[in-house]
């Protein structure tokens, strides 16, 4: 039978995980820490179950989080959601951003996504039978470019995607970028989906960005965020999504035919964990260290660092150490010096290749420490 994802094979994070393994190299590939979670957090996810909070919560999740994750979004950006009908629990953001694109977008409409952008986005929309349009960051400096983004838009354009902090940059949106998006949508109809995972890991003193401090971007927005980040449990996959009660409405038709609910403690040893703020707001100080030792560590090599100024991510530029594409070097890299990286190709529709690759800096800083001893031959 015809495939529904003809053009989809298996992820670059998996290919290159699978890599990393077979030649016993230091995993700065995939993104995920190397180091476990706040014991505290265990603790309350394992009092939930013990409580006997083992059975099917409600449709939209807990109510205990739903209302500290709105408390959390007012005391952050200003803006209050309603608990009850603005915000939804998720599977992790990958269930989010399938059930927001789902829920919103019809055969034929136009999604607007940025790239380099995540990978599931694209085959997200093509499940939808929308029609993706590409438009290119900014070539190194990965910044919106207004021009590109306005002429991308049609009748038809019926959702943008935007991601800050990004990954795989690991640029930020700036307020005055996101002044300029909410000016470009204002006459527009379009809805947005937000793809705000990584917004506790801002560096540098600067604030994040989120939509949800725009009334403009909010009123047409489904915000999203997760919790596998922010807490360091990539494996445990649950997010929020914060939008107005018409966007929430259709999305929570979609969500409760797709995975109906979310597990149950896990979300309510999160809603006891998230009353103390000291972990999230800790969390930037927390990564710039990591940033900051591995930059220190590639400074004087041949790779020449961009800018991190959120996520846990960091892009080098390999052209004074090759000429080589960037999945080249990154498999030499993996067979020959035993570190994985991603390629920047990898998140783009045509491959483009800018001689950038991602490294991942979520690693104990031994781990860190041995990636970079091998990196310094380079
Ligand atoms: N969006 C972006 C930009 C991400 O980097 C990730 C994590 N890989 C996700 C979404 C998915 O997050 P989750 O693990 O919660 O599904
Ligand atoms: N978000 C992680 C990354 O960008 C990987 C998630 C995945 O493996 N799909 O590396």
């Amino acid at each position: 039978f015809p495939s529904r994802l003809p053009n989809v094979g298996t992820t670059i994070f998996t290919v290159m995980s699978a890599l990393a393994a077979e030649h016993k190299a230091v995993n700065l590939g995939q993104g995920f820490p190397d180091f476990g979670c706040d014991p505290a957090l265990i603790d309350s996810v394992s009092r939930a179950m013990q409580a006997g909070h083992n059975q099917y919560p409600p449709m939209t999740g807990v109510p205990a989080l739903r209302e500290v994750v709105a408390q959390k979004i007012e005391a952050l950006y200003g803006k209050r959601y309603d608990a009850n009908s603005e915000i939804t629990v998720a599977a992790g953001a990958t269930q989010a951003i399938l059930t927001v694109i789902l829920s919103c977008v019809s055969p034929g409409d136009e999604v607007i996504v940025l790239d380099p952008c995540y990978d599931s986005y694209v085959p997200n929309i093509e499940l939808a039978g929308g029609v993706p349009v590409r438009v290119p960051l900014t070539p190194k400096t990965f910044r919106p470019d207004f021009g590109k983004i306005a002429a991308a838009i049609t009748p038809k354009t019926r959702l943008l995607l935007i991601n800050t902090p990004h990954n795989p940059s690991g640029t930020t949106w700036t307020a005055q970028e996101m002044q300029q998006l909410q000016d470009l949508l204002a006459p527009t109809n379009i809805l947005l989906l937000a793809d705000e995972v990584y917004e506790h890991m801002v560096f540098d003193g600067e604030r994040h960005e989120s939509a949800s401090r725009y009334p403009g971007l909010a009123a047409r927005s489904y915000v999203i965020s997760s919790f596998g980040k922010t807490f360091h449990v990539t494996g445990w996959k649950v997010a929020t999504v914060a939008a107005p009660a018409p966007l929430t409405a259709e999305f929570r038709k979609v969500h409760q035919f797709n995975v109906f609910t979310v597990n149950t403690p896990m979300q309510v040893g999160l809603a006891e964990y998230l009353k103390d703020p000291a972990p999230y707001l800790n969390l930037p100080a927390f990564y710039q260290k990591k940033r900051d030792l591995f930059r220190a560590g590639l400074e004087g090599t041949r790779l020449k660092l961009l800018p991190s100024s959120g996520t846990y991510f960091q892009c080098v530029d390999i052209s004074a150490v090759t000429d080589a594409s960037e999945a080249e070097f990154c498999q030499q890299l993996v067979k020959d010096l035993g570190v994985a990286a991603i390629p920047l190709s990898a998140f783009y529709g045509n491959g483009f290749d800018q001689q950038v690759v991602r490294f991942c800096y979520a690693k104990k800083d031994e781990t860190l420490l041995a990636a970079l001893e091998r990196l310094r031959r380079l």
